[in-house]
Order: structure tokens, then C-alpha cells, then sequence
């Protein structure tokens, strides 16, 4: 599934990875990131998520079109993100903004289910016969509003949210097991963006821990039944 040619691209990638983990520590509190999320992130072709004119810098630490005004994160944040989240073999987790799906293919090889819910039909379309056709049996993509979060499959280990909201929706912290992990942008586009690291305590509220600043897409209000 890793063709040769990005190799050496991706071997850089994952330096860059460690000296940005370094480099931030300060903000987050985390001076290297867990083997399993940097074997995903060696693994995960980020080539096959872009279109193939982006091949050139596929292998780049920054973010990139996907498309409909949106964008594939940048892959330190995605690393940073997935560590925040602490996942095991066993997780369950919900990603709000499949997007392309790289972050949902992390996420797939480092736990258990991943739930992965996206607002724009095309998106999730994409994503989900890209994820499939590259075997991450694991993942379900579905059409939605992220703000309601996917109640029939909860409770998850872990939300991540990949599209920045004004401030942190309830329903999703109602949707955590107690001492569940939220990671989460929270902030107005155009005003500065934070990283938030949440986790649910067992009186069901959460506590929260200011990460680093970001800049993320909004999370857009979700499709309203008619
Ligand atoms: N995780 C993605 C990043 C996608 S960018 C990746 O790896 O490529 C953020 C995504 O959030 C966009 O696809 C956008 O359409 C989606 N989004 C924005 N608001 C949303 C909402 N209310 N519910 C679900 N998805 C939303």
C-alpha cells in the first residue's frame, strides 16, 4: 500500500514529526507522541487521500485542498490529535469531519471501531469507498450533522473533532464513556483557534485542558430534517 516512490518523502514527514512534537512540547504537554500513532502515520499513505496533481507535496507538513473549501489537516496535528486522544487496540472512536478520511485511516490503525460522520454527502461519499478500496475495515463514514454526534453507536473512548465550533457542542461530551477523551478546536474562524483536550469526569461534566493555537475550517451548523 506504501508505493517506493514516496518513501524518502515520507521518512522526512516523520522527522519533521518529531522535532514539531519536540519544538511544541511546551503547548502540549507531550515531548514524543505513542509508538502505535507514529506507526500509523508511517503507515498511512497520505498520497492516496489527495488528488494525484498533489503528489508532489503529498508528503508535506501542511495542510492541503480536498476540495468544497476544505482541507486535509496538517499531519503533526493529525499525530498530535490522535496521541491526545491516548487509544488502544480496543477503542471506539468518532471522528465529526471525515473529509478525506486520512485522519479516519489514522485513527483506524491505531483502534478499535472508528465512527466517522461528515456533513458534506460528496466528502463522505469519497471517503468512504477510498477507505475501503484501501482495506480499513474498521471505519464507518456516515452523513450527518457532527453537532448531534452519532447516538445509536455511542458511548466512544474518544471524540476528535476536526472542523473548529464556536464553543464545545453538548451532545458530544454527553456521548463519552467517564474519563473519555474530546479533542476538539474550538474558537470563530478569523479569531484565534485553541486546541482542547476534554475528558469526562464521572459527575458527567468535563474538565479542560488548553492545548496550543490552531487554525482549523469552521464546523459548519449541520443539516437540518426538513
Ligand atoms: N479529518 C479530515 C479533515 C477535514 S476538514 C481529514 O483528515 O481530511 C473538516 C471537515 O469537517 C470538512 O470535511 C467539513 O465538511 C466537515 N464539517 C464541518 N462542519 C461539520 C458538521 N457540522 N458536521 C460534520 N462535519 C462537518
Amino acid at each position: 500500500m506504501n508505493d517506493p516512490s514516496f518513501a524518502d518523502a515520507h521518512r522526512r514527514l516523520m522527522e519533521e514529526i518529531e522535532a514539531e512534537a519536540r519544538e511544541t512540547a511546551h503547548w502540549t504537554g507531550r515531548v514524543r507522541y505513542a509508538e502505535r500513532v507514529m506507526m500509523a502515520m508511517a503507515s498511512v499513505p497520505r498520497h492516496e487521500f489527495v488528488a494525484d496533481w498533489q503528489w508532489p507535496v503529498a508528503y508535506a507538513n501542511c495542510p492541503l485542498a480536498i476540495g468544497h473549501g476544505q482541507t486535509i489537516s496538517q499531519p503533526y496535528i493529525v499525530a498530535l490529535m490522535t496521541d491526545l486522544l491516548d487509544l488502544d487496540a480496543g477503542s471506539r472512536v468518532l471522528e465529526i469531519g471525515t473529509g478525506c478520511g486520512y485522519q479516519a485511516a489514522v485513527l483506524a490503525s491505531v483502534a478499535g471501531r472508528v465512527y466517522s460522520v461528515e456533513v458534506i454527502p460528496e466528502l463522505a461519499d469519497t471517503a468512504r469507498r477510498r477507505l475501503a478500496h484501501l482495506g480499513y475495515d474498521n471505519v464507518q463514514v456516515r452523513v450527518g450533522d457532527g453537532y448531534t454526534g452519532w447516538s445509536e453507536q455511542a458511548p466512544f473512548d474518544g471524540i476528535i473533532v476536526t472542523a473548529a465550533p464556536p464553543e464545545i457542542p453538548g451532545a458530544l461530551a454527553d456521548q463519552l464513556v467517564i474519563g473519555g477523551r474530546l479533542v476538539i478546536p474550538v474558537g470563530t474562524s478569523g479569531q484565534t483557534q485553541f486546541l482542547y483536550r476534554c475528558v469526562r469526569e464521572p459527575d458527567g461534566t468535563l474538565t479542560n485542558e488548553q492545548k496550543l493555537p490552531v487554525a482549523f475550517v469552521p464546523m459548519v451548523p449541520g443539516l437540518r430534517p426538513s
